[in-house]
């Protein structure tokens, strides 16, 4: 399996030059090789593979004697990027998509170049990213790298030049889905966890979200085309970024926390873009948003549930989603229903009695899904005998804490 580490670069003034030429070079053969496969097919009528066009690289560099100042492999690399541009246009075409034909790209649409061996074309020397034609240049290791380095792409952003270090780490081992937990998106709270956790948006973020609404209603009440509002426009923008980091950060330590203690983890196959998509409607048109959707958008569940998906696939643990309707409304004790209010907080079953944290019966029912579905029935069973007599605990001894977004859930 490749992973991917990210690591700033520090060229000097006269590397940084370097490498924009080697930009340069790369973004010409990618456009050359556009060029062929058109006239190619136009004059010709055949399609031009990659496998021809690397073969063509060496009358290129002939041709163009500048381009014998760049490693062959970057130059392939371009050829290899047009490549896989052509085929997703076809699989696009195939599937009855309007994708666009690939396009020539001009100087700020092209930032990247890639090296394709270690040892061949790059390397690391120390504190130093070795490449050809370039030289060493500093590069800043935050991180120990762990795996065989296999790839490089260099990349220039907005704020400086960074290398993609692509790794061979070994396949995690097959999952054990021996500890099992349901996941419910809390109404109150960010998420409630099948064993009784209650996990809460940090104390941070929700500042964070506050100041944005804020910011949004003083933007509202600006002059339209006014300066101030162009003004009040940068702020809000500001703002918008400090929630998205502080969320990130967020998601990040809870999918961490939940692959480390559980597998699987199991939630209600939500169909979150067609949730988001009607919230933003109804917004709109001025008409409620009910309460899930309001917390969807929030909350970010659905870049939760990517990132927490790219987290459990690097460590090996599993994802399961199971049909979401009426989970709030079922008794996960004696499987009865019983109509609840979106604003109960209390979920009380006349039929067994049971009284407990409405989100918490929610995600009960939620993980007493999948284990039915896989067949577990008399865990299944157990669990909801269980949790129904004693009262949530809340604390799964030796699991580490969320920072203090996680509390024990009072009934
Ligand atoms: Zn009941």
């Amino acid at each position: 399996m490749l992973k991917t580490y990210e690591f700033k670069l520090q060229p000097t003034k006269c590397q940084k030059q370097r490498l924009i030429d080697m930009l340069d070079a790369a973004r010409y053969v990618y456009n050359w090789g556009l060029e062929d496969r058109v006239n190619m097919y136009r004059y010709a009528k055949y399609s031009t593979s990659f496998y021809d066009q690397s073969k063509y690289l060496k009358e290129l560099r002939k041709e163009k004697p500048w381009l014998e100042d760049v490693h062959v492999h970057v130059l392939q690399g371009s050829l290899k990027r047009l490549d896989l541009a052509f085929k997703a246009f076809f699989r696009r075409l195939k599937n009855g998509e309007k994708p666009g034909f690939p396009r020539f790209k001009g100087q700020y649409f092209f930032n990247s170049f890639s090296f394709k061996e270690y040892g061949n074309g790059f390397g690391l020397q120390g504190k130093r990213l070795s490449l050809s034609k370039i030289g060493r240049i500093r590069i800043n290791l935050h991180r120990e790298i762990i795996g065989e380095i296999k790839t490089c792409i260099v990349k220039r952003k907005a704020d400086g030049w960074y290398a993609f270090l692509g790794v061979e780490v070994p396949e995690p081992k097959p999952s054990q889905l021996d500890n099992p937990v349901g996941l419910d998106l809390g109404l109150n709270s960010f998420a409630v966890l099948s064993d009784g956790e209650k996990i809460k948006n940090p104390r941070l973020l929700k500042k964070a979200l506050d100041e944005v609404k804020h910011e949004q209603r003083l933007l509202d009440n600006k002059e339209r085309a006014s300066k101030r509002r162009a003004k009040q426009r940068e702020k809000l923008a500001r703002k918008h970024l400090k929630v998205e980091r502080h969320r990130r950060d967020f998601h990040f330590k809870l999918a961490n926390m939940l692959v480390e203690n559980f597998n699987p983890i199991v939630v209600e196959d939500l169909d979150i873009m067609g949730l988001i998509r009607k919230a933003v409607e109804d917004k709109k048109n001025g008409k409620k948003v009910c309460a899930k959707s309001e917390n969807i958008l929030d909350a970010g569940w659905g870049l939760f549930l990517q990132r927490l998906g790219s987290k459990a696939a690097n460590a090996g643990s599993a994802i399961k989603a199971v049909e979401p309707r009426g989970t709030s409304q079922e008794c996960c004790r004696c499987g009865k229903i019983v109509r609840k209010g979106l604003d109960e907080r209390v979920y009380d079953c006349p039929f067994c009695g049971l009284v407990i944290h409405r989100d918490i019966n929610a995600a009960i029912n939620i993980l007493k899904r999948w284990l039915m579905v896989a067949g577990r029935i008399e865990e299944a069973e157990r669990l909801g005998k269980e949790m129904g007599r004693a009262a949530p605990s809340g604390m799964v001894p030796g699991r580490e804490l969320v920072q203090a977004n996680r509390e024990a859930a009072p009934l």
